[in-house]
């Protein structure tokens, strides 16, 4: 996917500082985040969207590269948000996660 942010960043073909990264996963810092850490935890082979029928043992390592990610930004208490189609606010059609922390949350999201 030539055109697709996070595959360009996941390859390295732009230059993105990494907070965690393994042969499938990196991790790096939103370009407007929403809270004091705000990080995000992308597989680097492009997949559009937890809709996506596939890989369950990826997910599971996708869940695990955010605890490591959250721990390597200093985080232990955060929060992990997913979000899936236009109406939940997916704007990168490309799966990542959102880890979140340094500040309480409130709840319900928006
Ligand atoms: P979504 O809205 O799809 O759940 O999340 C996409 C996130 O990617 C947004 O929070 C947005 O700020 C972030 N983002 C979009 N383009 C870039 C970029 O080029 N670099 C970084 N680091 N984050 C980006
Ligand atoms: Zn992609």
């Amino acid at each position: 996917m030539g055109s697709c942010i996070f595959c360009q960043i996941a390859s390295g073909a732009i230059a993105t500082p990494l907070v965690y990264e393994d042969a499938d996963i990196v991790a790096f810092r939103d370009i407007q985040p929403q809270a004091p850490v705000h990080l995000l935890v992308v597989p680097r082979r492009h997949i559009a969207s937890l809709n996506e029928p596939g890989d369950e043992a990826l997910l599971g390592r996708l869940l695990q590269a955010a605890r490591l990610a959250a721990a390597a930004a200093g985080l232990r208490q955060y929060r992990v948000v997913v979000n899936t189609g236009a109406e939940a606010g997916q704007s990168v059609l490309h799966l990542h996660l959102h880890v979140l922390g340094g500040r309480a949350m409130a709840w319900p999201p928006g």
